[in-house]
């Protein structure tokens, strides 16, 4: 066989994608390579194929557990002998799979690195014949990648024992050239044959809001995408908790994913989501490495995340089938803070000596300064995404929210004016929160300590708001007219385009969109299937095809089922759309469609052709004909039968915001207000509309009493590393307000603030006198 028929034969494609061939060619010519495509581009496929045809095995190394289960559970669907070796087996099972290993049963293993040097698995590999070892998510080897794995230094290690030196070859998303040249070094790849694809994935959507009400604006939209599996992303537990728990309240199919989980809870969970029980997953990045659903509509940020390295590998899971898929960021303000947290209380690296450990907690900054340009910029944000990755977009794409949404521009020259005046007349000592307070004209005791109200530009601008100010002078940093220092302080300094601003000629305008409220948008066209029929065979997908397709869907739900396996490792969404154009009523018929092979089809071709020639008449002619005629009542009914219906029924919530009035705390409320020794904010906040009667009062805000919080002064912001946080002032920690060390998921430490039952007194207080 050859690598074509293989990838007929098993996988059921008919043709390679961008990038495949030629790593597939080089490595079976015995050269090494390193493989450079973004998520979703078919990496395994490019160690998986050349593994069939090599004499010899092929150990493929994998970062994680459900990564390797995943994979090695598609490869024995498609009748590809493979095994895992990792934490997850027992001895029992392991010792067995070795002696399976060893009788020559496997082609592809995958192995857990840190596997490779102990004793067992060495006994085992000095007597194989191992012809080559595959590195997937290779960047871990980088310690200025974003997810280090010491584990994974042992590979050379492994390599240098084995008798025969097999061929390696590595793969990776992450395209930013430290990364890729560490590859190369580290794992010491010999002359290898790099290829990078494009990054850009055409089919995803874009789109970037700052919310006023961000549960607002992530119910409407799962509101208006009704039926769609998809992921929201939050940056913490707490998020996810507080997430997962609002939408199960109003009635979504919704489960949860985070570290701190159980194993068990955790794997149902996961499972629940791939395998469509429910549609919605709210996570941590805990959740997604390894997840190959390929179904995933949407992606939706809640929280900002670290870097722009994990943003797109997160949003990236959005239609891996190619299909049109949507990764929607929420942005707002305290997310930067909390990322900035797990920065300076990283304990990752403990292994680094400390300047090490600066240097990469520095870049982690520059990092995070990056991902939030991308939330502020007005400018393409798949051409952003592509220059981040060392690519040239094009200024307009034309499939992101800066492009589609309506902009205007707006002459800012004379805000630009007023904070590089204000820079410079500072002598480029302070960083950007106490820039934008001096214009602003904030009466600060920070602003009176650095005499910023005795600078000549102080409240020049009283009457622009801060957010504003803050629009701007992102858009002066990220157009080169001012920069920041890259260390802690993040001082602001004029470049050489700063004097452009400050000339009589100088006219700059940004673009700033119109201030969006929360409101149903019109929902798009669903273009998904229409738009994958149109790319497949420049076919129209009807209702009838519509129809058609939720039928196979049952079908393929009730042998996953049977088979424990997740949906899309039956078939994929792209492989039954295709179905229904096509209509197989026969074997060769159905061999034609993407996505089935031999092996598949002996397995369930059969179902599907004989479930095709039920629901569509058969004219008698022609295959290929659009199945007008197909029987919209009884696909009707047997979709109200077969279908898992979980995902149903969302039921229309009553009751909008408007008309209600504001709230306002009664006696009532107050009286059965829990006082506690502590609690946090917003604890407090959520107690309160608890207590609330919500069909006639709007909900209190964290924010609205935050920012009473900060106007009474007690709470004071400061500026942190150019980013603005809060702390209690000696007037909150006198009413009660205390800080807890905390300690995250991942290990880094941030402050939470507690109220004590008299602060908690002071503040019902506070809310009952109104916070206007
Ligand atoms: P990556 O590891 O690059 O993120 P995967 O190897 O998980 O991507 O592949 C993503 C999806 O693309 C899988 O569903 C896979 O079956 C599919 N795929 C891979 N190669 C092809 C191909 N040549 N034609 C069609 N689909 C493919
Ligand atoms: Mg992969």
């Amino acid at each position: 066989m050859d690598k074509y028929q293989i990838l007929k034969k098993y996988f059921g494609y008919d043709t390679f994608r961008e990038g495949q061939e030629p790593l597939i060619d080089s490595i079976l010519s015995g050269r090494d390579v390193l493989g450079i495509l973004p998520t979703g581009a078919g990496k395994s496929l490019i160690y998986q194929i050349p593994a069939m045809l090599m004499d010899g095995i092929t150990l493929v190394i994998s970062p994680l557990i459900s990564l390797m289960k995943d994979q090695v559970g598609s490869l024995n669907q498609a009748g590809i002998h493979a095994a895992f070796l990792n934490s997850s087996l027992t001895t029992g099972q392991y010792y067995k799979a070795l002696e399976f290993a060893r009788q020559g049963r496997y082609p592809i293993i995958y192995v857990a690195p840190e596997r490779l040097v102990t004793e067992e698995f060495l006994d085992f590999a000095l007597h194989a014949k191992i012809a080559m070892v595959a590195v997937d998510e290779a960047h871990c080897v980088s310690q200025w990648g974003q997810d280090f794995r010491p584990s994974y230094l042992k590979i050379v290690e492994f390599i240098k024992k084995l008798p025969k030196r097999p061929v390696v070859s590595a793969f990776t998303a992450t395209a930013t050239r430290e990364v890729r040249d560490d590859i190369m070094d580290i794992l010491l790849l010999e002359n290898p044959e790099v290829l990078t694809t494009g990054f850009d994935r055409p089919n995803l959507y874009f789109g970037v809001q700052s919310p006023k009400d961000k549960y607002g604006v992530l119910k409407n939209y799962l509101e208006m995408h009704p039926g769609e599996c998809g992921i929201v992303y939050c940056l913490t537990r707490k998020g996810v908790e507080e997430v997962c728990g609002k939408l199960k309240e109003d009635g979504f199919s919704v489960t949860r994913y985070h570290a701190g989980l159980g194993d068990a809870e955790r794997k149902k969970n996961q499972d629940d989501f791939i395998y469509d029980r429910y549609q919605i997953i709210v996570a941590t990045n805990a959740f997604g490495m390894g997840i190959d659903k390929s179904n995933v509509r949407f992606v939706v940020h809640y929280n900002m995340p670290k870097n722009m390295e994990s943003y797109y590998q997160e949003a990236g899971r959005a239609g891996r089938d190619g299909e049109p898929a949507e990764c929607i960021l929420l942005y707002g303000g305290q997310d930067v803070v909390t990322n900035q947290l797990f920065i300076d209380n990283s304990q990752e690296n403990q292994e680094l000596d400390p300047v090490s450990r600066e240097l990469v907690a520095e870049r982690d900054r520059e990092r995070l300064r990056k991902m939030t340009y991308y939330c502020f910029t007005n400018e393409c944000l798949r051409d952003y995404i592509l220059r981040y990755f060392g690519e040239y977009g094009e200024n307009y794409c034309g499939n992101c929210s800066n492009c589609l949404s309506q902009f205007e521009s707006v002459d800012v020259t004379e805000i630009a004016r007023a904070l590089v005046g204000c820079v410079k007349s500072s002598r480029q000592r302070y960083g950007v929160n106490v820039i934008i307070d001096t214009v602003h004209g904030a009466n600060t005791a920070k602003i009176r300590n650095y005499r910023m109200n005795e600078n000549p530009n102080y409240g020049e601008l009283a009457k622009v708001p801060s957010y504003k100010l803050r629009q701007v002078i992102n858009y002066l940093l990220l157009n080169e007219f001012l920069t920041v220092t890259n260390d802690e302080y993040a001082i602001v300094k004029l470049t050489a385009k700063s004097e452009e601003v400050l000339g009589d000629e100088a006219q700059i305008t940004m673009k700033m969109a119109k201030e969006q409220e929360h409101q149903a948008k019109e929902k798009k066209e669903k273009k998904s299937r229409k738009g994958i029929a149109a790319g497949l065979a420049g076919a129209d997908f009807t209702e009838a095809d519509e129809q058609l397709f939720e039928v196979l869907r049952s079908l393929r739900m009730e042998i996953a089922r049977e088979e424990k396996v997740p949906p899309y490792i039956v078939f994929s969404d792209k492989t039954l759309t295709h179905m229904c154009i096509v209509k197989p009523r026969t074997r060769s018929a159905m061999l034609t469609v993407t996505g089935v092979g031999e092996f598949k089809y002996e397995k369930y071709g059969e179902r599907f052709v004989a479930c095709i020639r039920e629901h569509v008449p058969d004219d008698g002619e022609n295959e290929d004909v659009t199945g007008a005629g197909i029987v919209g009542e009884e696909a009707g009914i047997f979709i109200e039968n077969g279908m898992n219906d979980e995902g149903k029924g969302t039921e229309k919530k009553k009751g909008k915001a408007k008309g209600k009035q504001e709230f306002s705390l009664t006696e009532d409320m107050e009286q059965a207000f829990p006082f506690a020794d502590k609690m946090t904010l917003s604890e407090l906040v959520a107690k309160l509309n608890e207590l609330r009667d919500e069909s006639t009062m709007k909900r209190l805000t964290n924010k609205a009493v935050r920012q009473k919080l900060l106007d009474e002064g007690y709470l004071e912001t400061f500026g942190f590393r150019g980013i603005p946080m809060q702390r209690a002032s000696e007037k909150g920690k006198e009413m009660g307000i205390t800080a807890e060390r905390r300690v995250s998921e991942k290990g880094n430490e941030y402050d939470v603030l507690y109220y004590s039952a008299e602060a908690q007194r002071t503040l019902l207080d506070m809310i009952k006198k109104g916070l206007k």
